[in-house]
């Protein structure tokens, strides 16, 4: 869908979808219990949206009504960064965001998402799920009324867009970008200029000069964003998204008055997207990147040792400062390091073993 179209498709879906969710309320709400969901993604929104639009209707689904979702995307309710207060005050019940937005809350929110440096999406899955992380993520959502699932994952991401080649370090220096979470701290230190706007805001930014480069997520999600207009270097997997996690963030309050049953649906249909969401980004990226190429003539690099030595320097000070914020900062940092030095240890030596073999046997 060309992009304009899209967004002009987005507002108009957007002002009708509000229009008709406040005649249509009471008649939904007499049908279950109600779950209004805000969401950090556009209508439609490629990949993103589309995803967390099936979910809504997945919960709506296999609850057979009993919860009645109501979707709204980023700004038909709220905008895309308001909804974490607007589920944390209980005006709606849910978002569906990436958690390391709100790093300014709390900067072990980015372990909730991905940190430089840290674990791939098989990794992440390990350790919440198995590892004890998941237990973390509820002692920190829960310190501010939340309560959250992880529901959708983009493999690991793109190091993103830039209008020149980086060959140094230096070449980061002043240099205007959009990168959320912990990644932008590192760029930070690395003398970036850096700013965490929304999904639906970046290209206007980057065409207008506003930013210079800018990181989303694969060559999937990225195709449609149409970023090789204004940058045409298209960096392969970054340091600072190995594995993007998304959630699905409830107010506490409602997720305690849900019955056992009504909690498990929420959790199956959140954990069958998070599944599908990165398998339909691993069935997709290969295709779209030489669509990227052939189509766009995207030029494709890969930073330099230099460049990945500078990042590690710069991401160990991250980690340092954000143990320094509480005791929680720090708890949530030894866990996750440990996890990611036994589980990421362990993937070393097998997967990525093998991995690296055949694609050197095979010349991919
Ligand atoms: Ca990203």
């Amino acid at each position: 869908m060309d992009r304009r179209s899209f967004i002009k498709k987005a507002g108009l879906a957007g002002a009708g979808a509000a229009a008709a969710s406040t005649l249509a309320a009471p008649a939904i709400a007499q049908g279950g219990k109600e779950l209004v969901i805000v969401s950090t993604w556009p209508r439609d929104f490629p990949g993103l949206g589309t995803s967390a639009q099936r979910l809504a209707a997945s919960i709506t689904e296999l609850s057979e009504g009993r919860l009645n979702t109501q979707y709204f995307a980023a700004g038909e309710r709220v905008g895309a960064f308001d909804v974490f207060d607007e589920v944390a005050s209980g005006n709606s019940q849910a978002y569906i965001g990436a958690d390391y937005y709100w790093v300014g809350k709390h900067p072990s929110f980015a372990y909730f998402t991905s940190v430089p440096f840290g674990m791939t999406t098989p990794e992440w899955n390990a350790w919440l799920k198995f590892g004890g992380g998941m237990d973390l993520w509820d002692e920190l959502s829960g310190s501010f009324g939340l309560k959250a699932v992880p529901c959708g994952s983009t493999g690991t991401q793109a190091g993103g867009w830039f209008n020149k080649e980086i060959n140094s370090p230096d070449d980061l220096k002043g240099l205007k970008m959009r990168i959320p979470g912990l990644g932008g701290t590192v760029l930070s230190k690395l003398g970036a200029s850096t700013v965490s706007l929304p999904g639906g805001q970046i290209y206007e930014n980057l065409v207008s000069g506003a930013i210079e480069a800018t990181e989303w997520v694969g060559p999937w999600n990225d195709y449609f964003m149409k970023f090789y207009e204004a940058a045409k270097y298209y960096y392969t997997g970054g340091m600072h998204e190995p594995g993007g996690g998304l959630a699905f963030g409830m107010n506490a309050s409602w997720w305690g008055s849900l019955t056992d049953w009504e909690k498990a649906v929420v959790t199956a249909a959140c954990h069958k997207e998070h599944a599908d969401s990165h398998e339909e980004a691993m069935a997709n990226n290969g295709a779209y990147l030489k669509k990227l190429v052939n189509e766009h003539g995207v030029q494709i690099r890969a930073f330099s040792d230099d460049v990945w030595d500078a990042f590690g320097d710069a991401s160990a000070e991250v980690f340092e400062e954000t143990r320094q914020h509480s005791p929680l900062a720090a708890k949530i940092d030894d866990a996750f390091q440990a996890s990611l030095r036994d589980i990421g240890g362990f993937m070393s030596k097998f997967e990525v073993t093998f991995t690296n073999q055949r694609n050197r046997v095979l010349g991919l």
